[in-house]
């Protein structure tokens, strides 16, 4: 089957792969109708992670079931799921929990299980034709027959519940005002749950003006950090005083694009951005290994957070990988009742063939290239 392979650092390729295959008495194989390229395959694209080069990418995944496991008691063949990106057993205390991000035995008990990444587990990717999905029963969400709601089903295997997360983590609340740093996929979802909220007002942080205007189009107010102290920028619509509760979703890339050695530059500007005794979710992701990285200290993910300033006021922080199923049946039937349509991020459809270069569109922020869905089916 074919499928997408990393090589090397900024490039992928649309090899033959082994089939997927049944391995377990409790897996299905998928055939994948659409699958999403996610800013966090960017970490290891762009060799920041030490990813094996031979991994296949791909943990946005959805499709239709084709083979089902002796094992397997829920999921029938032809039912049309989409997968939660975090692989989870559904038994251990944390699955129990709940916490599926946080997995305790797909990954021999470390941070959660995932399709095609690297340290989360031997699961492979489903940027292919195929996938094998280990603990069916658990890790299938299963969606209206047919076709209709394709692109906004897709993004409940992440960026949708992982935007969600975000505003659970910082408990926002009806009315209040929030800041969301980062207007790529996951701040917008992030973002457009706050308005879903019942937020009062939503302020988006980037400086990319296609991803600002998405960001106004679906009711937020954008900010343009590259024209002014984002901080300074949002104090003057809050009377002086700062968003009730704040969210990261740019993480790592931040200290990255800037060139610095350890900057921390989004968490400190939401520590000055949020009022005293609002909190903070942090779904951007801080990469803790970093091969290629600027120094030791930044493979574990250090950086300068200003601790005493988050002290003085009294903030909290939640942080981590989505616990996607947690929120994935209610968003699901949001959508159904046409009370959510988180496709509107979405930028581009393209076959499985064009990921090279849809990798590189996406990697570099080319205008326009918001979300990416692959369809090996076009
Ligand atoms: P993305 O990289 O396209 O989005 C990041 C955005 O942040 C870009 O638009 C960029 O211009 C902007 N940005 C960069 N520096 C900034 C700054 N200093 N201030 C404000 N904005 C800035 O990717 P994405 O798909 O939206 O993912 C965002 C982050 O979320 C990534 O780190 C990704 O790994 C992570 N993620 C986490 C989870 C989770 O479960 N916690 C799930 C999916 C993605
Ligand atoms: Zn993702």
């Amino acid at each position: 089957m074919k499928a997408v392979v990393y090589h090397e650092p900024y490039s992928v390729k649309v090899e033959d792969v082994p089939d997927a295959r049944i391995e377990d008495p409790n897996d299905v194989v998928i055939r994948i109708t659409t699958t999403a390229i996610c800013g966090s395959d960017l970490h290891m694209y762009e060799g920041r992670t030490g990813a094996e080069p031979g991994i296949v990418f791909g943990h946005e995944n959805m499709g239709v079931v084709e083979e089902v496991g002796p094992g397997v008691a829920r999921i029938r063949k032809g039912d049309r799921v989409v997968l939660p990106f975090n692989v989870g057993c559904g038994f251990c205390k944390n699955c129990l929990a709940g916490k599926t991000g946080f997995c305790l035995t797909v990954n021999q008990g470390f941070a959660g299980g995932a399709y095609g990444y690297v340290s989360m587990g031997p699961y492979r990717g489903g940027q292919a034709e195929y996938l094998r999905v280990p603990f069916a029963d658990f890790n299938c969400l299963t969606l209206p027959a047919g076709e209709q709601h394709e692109d906004d089903f897709a993004l409940l295997a992440d960026i949708f519940p992982t935007g969600y997360h975000a505003t659970e983590l910082a408990g926002v609340s009806p009315g209040e005002t929030v800041c969301v740093f980062g207007a790529g996929p996951v701040g917008l979802m992030a973002a457009y749950s706050a308005l879903l909220r019942g937020a009062s007002r939503v302020f988006v942080v980037d400086r990319q003006p296609d991803r600002l205007a998405l960001a106004e189009r679906i009711g937020a107010i954008p900010i343009d950090y590259s024209k002014g102290d984002a901080a300074q920028q949002i104090k003057d619509q809050t009377g002086g005083e700062g968003t009730d509760k704040g969210i990261d979703a740019v993480g790592y890339q931040a200290t990255v694009q800037e060139g610095e050695e350890q900057p921390a530059i989004v968490l400190n500007t939401l520590i000055e951005t949020v009022r005293a005794t609002g909190a903070l979710g942090v779904v951007g992701l801080y990469v803790p290994a970093d091969p290629g990285g600027p120094s030791e200290s930044a493979k574990h993910g250090e950086l300068l957070v200003k601790m005493g300033r988050f002290f003085e006021k009294g903030l909290r922080m939640g942080t981590g990988q989505a616990n996607v199923k947690q929120y994935n049946r209610q968003l699901r039937d949001m959508i159904i009742a046409g009370r959510a349509t988180p496709s509107f991020v979405v930028s581009h459809r393209l076959p499985l063939a064009e990921a090279p270069e849809a990798y590189d569109h996406f990697d570099k922020r080319d205008p326009g290239w918001t979300k990416v869905l692959l369809k090996p089916d076009l």
